[in-house]
């Protein structure tokens, strides 16, 4: 792996900046209720980086809900590094070299090729839009 890399493939914080950048392109709202007001981020070692509270439904969030990486144990950066892998520089790649790149087990990149790559008679326009951002296509 070349230095050559967005941020974003490596790095969780840059990965999370820019999923919040897409996802909230047109500004931001709450998940759960649609508000765009009353919304602030949760601060403190006892919150994950990038919660956001809800003043109007009392609901906490991140850029995730509603992303195909919501509810993922995987790092946010290392589905970014897989989608920018697997999508500019090597099309073709297998399962191992999933397996690999991102230094997870033999299921866990299955699963992800499995979800960015070879779903495609399932459309998901989410996944296709952040795929499109992220990749500049
Ligand atoms: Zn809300």
């Amino acid at each position: 792996m070349d230095g050559g890399l967005p941020s974003w493939c490596w790095d969780e914080e840059a990965a999370r900046r820019k999923l919040e950048d897409i996802v909230w392109a047109d500004g931001m709202a709450c998940p759960h209720c649609g508000e765009k007001e009353r919304l602030h981020r949760m601060r403190g070692r006892s919150h994950r980086s990038g919660l956001w509270k809800c003043n109007a439904c009392r609901q906490q969030f991140t850029a995730t809900v509603g992303t195909p990486f919501h509810g993922s144990h995987m790092r946010l950066d290392k589905w970014f590094l897989a989608i920018h892998l697997l999508y500019i520089r090597e099309p073709g790649a297998s399962i191992r070299d999933v397996e690999r790149w991102l230094g997870v087990t033999y299921k866990t990149a299955w699963n992800v090729a499995q979800r960015l790559k070879l779903e495609v008679d399932v459309p998901d326009h989410d996944l296709d839009e952040i795929v499109r951002q992220l990749c500049g296509l």
